[in-house]
């Protein structure tokens, strides 16, 4: 009998199902976003300009408005054919939530009534049982109401009006990652803006500028669909390398098959109507492994938009005959994927504070920038590790060309001399002869020297590219509001000390401004220092700043109790960002999300080898046997010397197989272990330190049999016939 795998394989070579899309110009970007000029069409001049003074401000917008921006809403959806609306947010579970509710009513008399108006835009309330992931513990109230974001613009998807929303329990904890985001957004551009206000009085806000770079594979459907562990993990739990892996790096950069490009035409044109600013593709390092990014945009809105197109993707794979793999490490031996979060903050006079500028002032102002954003990351280094600390995130970090766990942060050689040359800085008031040196030999000259700083080390995770921070860690799979909340966070809190300390050295002795800043600038930089230092008396003056060395080997559970460390919560807490209730709440949900991905990898491994592994391998045995009998009718008493390599085999596979039996006894047993204690991070331990090594040893029997088994036997799709897409 043909296994499936062989069925799907003798029909790919045939039904390439290729959709043509439509060709992409420029004039559908954004047709299906009810955006600002859309919105002006529909509302009084009056009315759109209290709209915008609302979102401007953050403040609640009345009742009377929300009616008219409803019915300006509905109005638009249903002329291009939507018949539902819903809150769209984005939920714990990591996925994005709707509940569709009709634009219509049957009155008494069953008439259709077209109902959606102010009260439905603003909240809705989604009764949802499960939304934090926290399995059977309902420790947290999870239900709760959503509430709309009017400063990301409402969309339709398929016939759905979907409305940017936050979702909060009914006793006030944030359930989903846009409420600490946009908190954490306000306080960043509060303490931005003070900041530059040394600088440039006329600046009134700062926002803090997000692209992704999103990394993933694209697995043929109906190969993937004879993996039970891609579809249910969406990783491979075991799979032997191919004879040709990533070696040659020919997959990276090179041609998009035709297959792919089809899939990535239809991909951009929706992501277009959509208003999701996506700008480049291409092959990834691994074979099958892609990249899609976007223009930068307000965090707030580049999240949203990574959080849609996950969705987009799958839908538009869908038709495609394709699976998108989201795992941040799907397969063994070859690169995981990560989703970059390039992180910048730009002023309402559209400066980037985080790029060197032609002036001395400006440069001096992208250093204090720049220095305190490093001086946040290394205070918090352990949380910002935490905020990309996953079960998928275990299995990438580290590896092959992934950051490591460890964070490092990359500025380059001379940007690294810079700060040495500032430290130096003598203390007090300097000389305007001191203050003219040192703003044009040294801050002068930021640009020059900055055209030769490459980032040449692709592996650091938290990575200064010349104009913005590159966060390297954050999982292909995970939300980008996690990591960023995290990022604006710690460096508002350090930009709100670092604006104390200027304002009270200005007040208290007397100093001029610039005087007070290089001072205040000198004492961070000697913060740092140590850093820097260990840095310099490097040979290879490698200009990374390393941090400690403690981080390196923890796995997600442990990572993620900086969470609930004493200076996360103080952080979060002064910021009014998360109440140390909501940091338990999220760190028992990663902690619970962390178990149960673990469990279905462990069970889902189980079941493959005990049900696929095994019975394909006796079966090969029993050909073999069927030989070695055949051999004995025809030879006698010496067959034996025709059998050597028959008979060794069967050894061989008989060997993997008790090792794979036995493996599989132990794991569960490993799990029951873990599986009675309370305490979540107890549990997630007892899965990480014991559950999760099994993993890897029954895989490695599993993976030597898939070498010995004929191939026709062999129910699996193969890594080399997953990975290589024609
Ligand atoms: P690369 O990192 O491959 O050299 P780019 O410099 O073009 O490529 O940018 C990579 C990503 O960084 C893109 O998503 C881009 O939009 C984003 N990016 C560029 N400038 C900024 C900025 N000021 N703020 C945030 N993201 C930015
Ligand atoms: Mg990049």
């Amino acid at each position: 009998m043909q296994t499936l795998r062989k069925k799907v394989l003798s029909k790919l070579a045939t039904t390439p199902q290729l959709i043509d899309s439509k060709s992409l110009h420029q004039e559908f970007f954004a047709e299906s976003v009810f955006n600002r000029s859309k919105i002006q069409k529909y509302l009084s001049h009056k009315t759109f300009v209290q709209m915008e003074q609302h979102i401007e401000k953050r403040t609640a917008i009345s009742p009377l408005i929300a009616d008219q921006i409803a019915a300006a809403m509905k109005a638009w959806a249903i002329s291009k054919g939507a018949t539902h609306y819903t809150h769209w947010f984005q939920a714990l579970t990591g996925a994005t939530a709707e509940k569709h509710e009709s634009f219509y009513l049957l009155d008494d008399e069953g008439n259709t009534l077209e109902k959606f108006d102010g009260a439905q835009l603003v909240q809705q309330i989604p009764d949802y049982p499960n939304l934090t992931n926290n399995g059977e513990r309902n420790t947290f109230e999870a239900r709760g109401y959503s509430t709309w974001d009017p400063s990301s613009p409402a969309f339709l998807y398929g016939t759905t009006l979907c409305i940017p929303s936050t979702f909060i329990s009914y006793d006030g904890i944030a359930l989903d990652y846009k409420s600490p985001l946009l908190k954490s957004l306000q306080k960043l551009d509060q303490a931005a803006t003070e900041v530059c206000r040394f600088f440039d009085k006329n600046i009134q806000k700062v926002t803090a500028t997000l692209g992704w770079e999103q990394e993933f594979f694209l697995v043929d459907r109906g190969l993937a669909q004879t993996r039970p562990d891609l579809m249910l993990t969406g990783r491979t739990v075991f799979g032997h390398a191919p004879s040709k892996g990533q070696q040659f790096s020919d997959h990276y950069f090179g041609s998009i098959p035709s297959r792919v490009s089809h899939f990535f035409k239809e991909l951009e044109y929706e992501c277009k109507l959509l208003g999701i600013p996506v700008k480049t593709r291409h092959n990834e390092v691994a074979p099958s492994q892609y990249e899609i990014a976007s223009v930068f945009e307000a965090a707030n809105l580049a999240v949203d938009h990574n959080a849609l197109l996950l969705d987009v993707m799958d839908k538009v794979a869908y038709k495609h005959n394709f699976v998108v793999v989201l795992h941040e490490k799907p397969f063994q031996y070859i690169n995981g994927s990560g989703k970059h979060s390039n992180w910048s903050l730009r002023t309402n006079t559209g400066i980037n504070l985080i790029s060197p500028s032609k002036t001395p002032m400006g440069n001096l102002q992208f250093l204090v920038f720049f220095v305190n954003t490093i001086a946040a990351v290394l205070k918090h280094e352990s949380l910002l590790r935490a905020s990309s600390a996953s079960a998928g995130n275990d299995l990438r970090l580290g590896l092959n060309e992934a950051p490591a766990a460890l964070l490092s942060i990359f500025i380059g050689e001379h940007l690294t001399q810079v700060l040495e040359e500032l430290e130096k800085v003598s203390k007090g008031k300097l000389s305007p002869q001191e203050k003219t040196d040192l703003k044009l030999n040294v801050i002068g000259k930021i640009p020059e020297i900055l055209l030769d700083n490459t980032d040449s080390d692709r592996t650091s995770p938290f990575a200064f590219t010349g104009n913005k921070f590159e966060f390297r860690s954050v999982g292909s799979k995970d939300n980008s509001a996690k990591a960023t909340t995290v990022l604006n966070a710690i460096v508002a809190e350090q930009l709100f000390q670092f604006r104390e300390g200027v304002a009270s050295l200005i007040e208290s002795k007397d100093m001029k401004k610039d005087d007070a800043i290089f001072n205040v600038l000198r004492e961070v930089i000697i913060n740092i220092k140590d850093f820097l230092s260990t840095n310099a008396n490097n040979q290879k003056k490698k200009s990374k700043i390393k941090t400690s060395t403690t981080m390196e080997s923890k796995v997600a559970p442990e990572a993620l109790s900086a969470f609930v460390s004493k200076s996360s919560i103080s952080l979060f807490e002064n910021l009014e960002i998360f109440s140390a209730a909501e940091l338990e709440m999220r760190y028992q949900v990663d902690l619970q999300s962390y178990i149960s991905k673990t469990q279905i990898e462990s069970r889902t491994l189980g079941d493959m080898a005990l049900n696929h592994v095994i019975p394909t391998a006796i079966q090969y045995q029993n050909t073999l046997i069927e030989n070695v009998r055949g051999f004995k009718e025809v030879y006698g008493q010496s067959f034996k010397k025709h059998t050597q390599e028959q008979m060794a085999l069967l050894e061989q596979i008989s060997e993997h197989l008790a090792a794979i039996n036995q493996g599989v006894v132990d794991m569960v047993d490993a799990r029951k272990k873990a599986n009675i204690k309370d305490d979540l991070k107890e549990k997630a331990l007892l899965y990480a330190h014991h559950v999760v090594p099994y993993l890897n040893t029954i895989r490695s029997h599993c993976d030597a049999l898939e070498l010995i088994v004929d191939d026709a036997l062999w129910p699996l799709a193969k890594y080399r016939e997953l990975l290589f897409i024609r």
